[in-house]
């Protein structure tokens, strides 16, 4: 068999790793440039590509074609593979049938990164060998390629789950469903919703569902298909019970939760808890070992991340937030009053959905961003002081001079960040930088 791969990133190079092991002819075509490290890897094992530019007629060639999650359907070269009656396939599905160990895959709009991170930890500590691939980190695919696993916990987005044909998770979870990334399902909720629920499409009823049980979309969808796999619904509305505890019931072992044990900041970390302790019981880890290792679990870099209190205001890094919902989530998690800074590009934000619970926890907004006018223009009406830079240094000595020692500054832009930084990490990273350095210039006060 003749395999193109469109696309030289951690998807397509993964693949590409994948195949040759296999033995199969494979070359990658990538019409912008391949990292160094990726090509490295190519040339070390003699796997052919080209890179800015697409050679049609070596394309065509091709027996199969995968293409990466982020080239969109729509995209020129696609189209004419499907004129010629080539299949395009995706990593996910390319890959599935070579995994021997059991797969639990995670999406939703929010919560991915930390829910899988979170699943990894369980099941490591449970001393099953697991991977973590997916969305962040390794591909499936070059997983596939390093070695194999008793379990495989794959992060996938919409991107990945679009196109997905024989895929099939042993346990599945799907966070929620809220606006984002509207731009690649033209401005469809619904298109990007059904790219989500695809990660049903093969489960039996041997499988296993978890999800938002107060998500409108994914209840409505459960409604009108006949799902097979065992469902699990989640309320993150009603997790707690009066006595302060989550009742867990898996596969006919019961067992409690308390808050305390949940190392995570906000309601939303909690959800996320819940989450991956229900895929972890269903992957057989037992209590005493959830017990054990879920308070060792601080969640991830730039997800509601705190960074230190100079003059006694905590500062929260937040950067990954790139969304209303996981802003929402994150002023949610304070009841201290919040320096807020926000913006970066825009990924069609309804910023109305902030209002209520601006009015009720912010004290000033800080806008962050090149192009600050939709904030501005958002918000202005709750007349709540509201300052505007396009440089981090200065964002952060306005939020300080506004805020009072015990109230929070917290930088969760709702929005990506390329217009200032270089990714969410770049923007996270500088911000605690600055911060620290303030941390030495205000150090506590002798006892
Ligand atoms: P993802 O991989 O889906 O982007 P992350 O775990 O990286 O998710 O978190 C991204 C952002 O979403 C962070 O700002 C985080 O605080 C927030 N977040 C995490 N879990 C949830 C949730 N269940 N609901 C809303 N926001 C969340």
């Amino acid at each position: 068999m003749r395999l193109v791969i469109l696309g030289g990133g951690e998807s397509g190079t993964g693949a590409a790793l994948l195949a040759k092991q296999k033995g199969i002819e494979v070359f990658i075509s990538d019409i912008g440039t391949i990292k160094d490290d990726y090509k490295h890897l190519l040339k070390a094992y003699a796997i052919p590509f080209e890179e800015g530019h697409h050679t049609i007629e070596k394309i065509k060639e091709a027996d199969q074609v995968i293409k990466s999650p982020g080239i969109p359907h729509e995209t020129a070269v696609i189209q004419q593979l499907h004129v010629c009656r080539i299949p395009v396939i995706d990593e996910i599905t390319f890959a599935a049938p070579y995994a021997k160990g059991k797969i639990i895959a995670i999406t939703g709009s929010n919560g991915k990164s930390t829910t899988a991170h979170l699943i990894y930890h369980l099941l490591d500590a449970a001393g099953y060998h697991v991977a973590l691939a997916g969305n962040m980190g390794y591909s499936f695919a070059r997983c596939l390629a390093k070695g194999s696993y008793d379990y495989y916990v794959l992060e996938l987005s919409s991107f990945q789950l679009e196109s997905l044909k024989n895929f099939k998770p042993n346990i599945a979870c799907l966070l929620n469903i809220t606006p984002d990334h509207l731009n690649r399902y033209n401005y469809s909720l619904e298109a990007y919703a059904k790219a989500k629920l695809n990660i049903l499409r093969n489960m039996t009823p041997l499988d296993h569902f978890i999800y938002n049980k107060s998500d409108p979309i994914t209840a409505a969808y459960l409604q009108a298909q006949n799902i097979l796999p065992e469902l699990h619904p989640i309320d993150p509305l009603s997790i707690w019970n009066s006595d302060g505890l989550c009742y867990c019931n898996v596969d006919g072992t019961s067992f409690s939760i308390s808050r305390e044990q949940i190392a995570l900041p906000g309601r939303h970390n909690q959800y996320n808890a819940i989450v991956a302790i229900t895929a972890a019981a269903l992957a057989g880890v037992a209590p005493t070992t959830i017990y054990a290792a879920l308070p060792k679990f601080h969640g991830l870099s730039h997800r509601l991340e705190w960074c230190g209190a100079p003059k006694s205001i905590d500062c929260y890094n937040d950067s990954k937030s790139t969304n209303i919902a996981s802003t929402r989530a994150a002023l949610l998690s304070f009841n201290q009053p919040i320096i807020w800074m926000a913006g970066g590009v825009d990924k069609g934000n309804d910023y109305s959905l902030l209002l209520p619970i601006l009015q009720e926890r912010v004290k000033a907004i800080i806008c962050l961003g090149k192009d600050n006018h939709a904030i501005i223009k958002a918000f202005a009406p709750l007349g709540l002081p509201i300052q505007e830079t396009d440089n981090l240094d200065n964002a952060i000595h306005m939020a300080l001079s506004i805020a009072s020692p015990g109230e929070v500054i917290l930088l969760s832009p709702a929005c990506a960040s390329f217009d200032l930084f270089k990714n969410f990490e770049d923007r996270g990273n500088q911000f605690k930088k600055k911060i620290n350095k303030l941390i030495q210039k205000y150090p506590l006060p002798k006892i």
